[in-house]
């Protein structure tokens, strides 16, 4: 039986060969199959080529690069169930095989590192510190990382983190140790009501609006999201000067309010201002939610766009360039071309998604693969 395999192996199988090893010799120091070896040796198969049945994963391969690219958080359990809803015919087995021919890792952020829940009692609550109002009471802002609001809190009580957590459910100190403060662990998701309780008398907020507002406490986790830096002009306006890390939802690409791009984060923002069909794509995108999922509208704003855009494109990325500074244009270049293409793509998706009563081309909610 052969055997589909990653391209690097099998370009370094058919390396080996032309090097003068043998196939039996190959396959015993590679462990694949003789036939698997011998189909790449002899070119009957080329590196990345598959076979009809096993490509079944190929429409999905570009959408599950771009959210783990948007969210590298993301898991592959997840990712499945999103691919799954959007079509992708697999099970978990056919799922996981694939990620490895197209050399995709799930949750691929250099950044974590694998926290342990044992070790850690959530203290019974008479034991429980008495949250007491801080004298500098501060807000979260939408989608804000629980690190971050925790550390501006801090700073701004003139306290340390630690003494913050300490007067805090021992939810947060728990929780503080996983740098994706979304991952729900089953331990701790009964405790989250009573932790943002806890927040909410210490900052003087609400239990409701801090659930609303950080994504930690684990409203709308089935909803996709993207790890940006929140927009610098929202932040501002909440008299904040450092770049606040947020999870927002994954369609979600301009800030309207101040016609800020949400570059992907740690790269620039800048402004489509000038631009007003990106502005007006954002709000086409926004009302095509309502007819289809975020998943949907993601894989179809995916697919390429007609020629016909190719001017305006054009226009747009000049525009773009011209009304910001220098740095922006030299950082954030690609983010700037995204964006220029952005009203293309969403018209792309537009004519995907028909109108109500119309046939739509996404039959149930598999969308035709091009
Ligand atoms: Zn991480
Ligand atoms: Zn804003």
């Amino acid at each position: 039986m052969t055997n589909i395999l990653p391209r690097g192996r099998a370009e370094l199988i058919i390396a080996e060969h032309a090097a003068g090893k043998t196939v039996p010799q190959i396959a015993a120091e590679y462990g694949h199959s003789p036939q698997t070896v011998r189909s790449y040796a002899l070119g009957h198969r080329a590196p990345g080529e598959f076979t009809a049945r096993e490509d079944s994963f190929a429409p999905f391969a570009a959408y599950c690069r771009r959210r783990l690219e948007d969210d590298p958080h993301l898991r592959a359990m997840p990712l499945l169930a999103e691919i799954t809803g959007l079509g992708f015919p697999g099970t978990g087995k056919t799922f996981y095989r694939a990620l490895e021919r197209h050399e995709i890792s799930p949750h691929p952020c250099p950044d974590c590192h694998v926290a342990r829940i044992s070790g850690y009692a959530l203290r019974p609550p008479e034991q429980m510190p008495r949250p007491f109002r801080l004298a500098v009471p501060l807000s979260p802002v939408g989608g804000e990382t629980m690190a971050s609001f925790l550390r501006r809190l801090a700073d701004a009580n003139r306290t340390t983190l630690d003494a913050l957590l300490g007067i805090l459910h021992p939810w947060f100190s728990i929780k503080n140790q996983w740098h994706d403060d979304r991952w729900q662990h089953d331990k701790l998701a009964p405790w989250a009501g009573e932790a943002a309780e806890s927040l909410a008398a210490a900052c003087g907020s609400t239990a409701l609006a801090l659930k609303k507002a950080l994504p930690a406490f684990g409203e709308n986790r089935e909803q996709p999201a993207r790890a940006v830096t929140a927009c610098r002009l929202c932040s501002a306006a909440q008299r904040i000067q450092q770049p606040v890390p947020a999870h927002l939802p994954a369609c979600r690409r301009v800030c309207l309010r101040h016609g800020i791009w949400l570059s992907a984060h740690g790269t620039p923002q800048f402004s489509v201002r000038d631009c007003p069909d990106i502005l007006d794509a954002e709000r086409r995108a926004r009302r095509l939610l309502r007819r289809c999922t975020a998943e949907q509208l993601l894989y179809l704003s995916m697919q390429p766009p007609s020629q016909a855009g190719e001017r305006s494109w054009k226009r747009r990325a000049t525009t773009l360039i011209a009304s910001n500074p220098r740095s922006a244009s030299e950082s954030s270049s690609q983010e700037m071309f995204l964006a220029a293409a952005y009203p293309d793509a969403i018209t792309v998706a537009q004519a995907s998604v028909k109108a109500p009563g119309e046939q739509s081309s996404l039959a149930g909610t598999s969308p035709t693969h091009r």
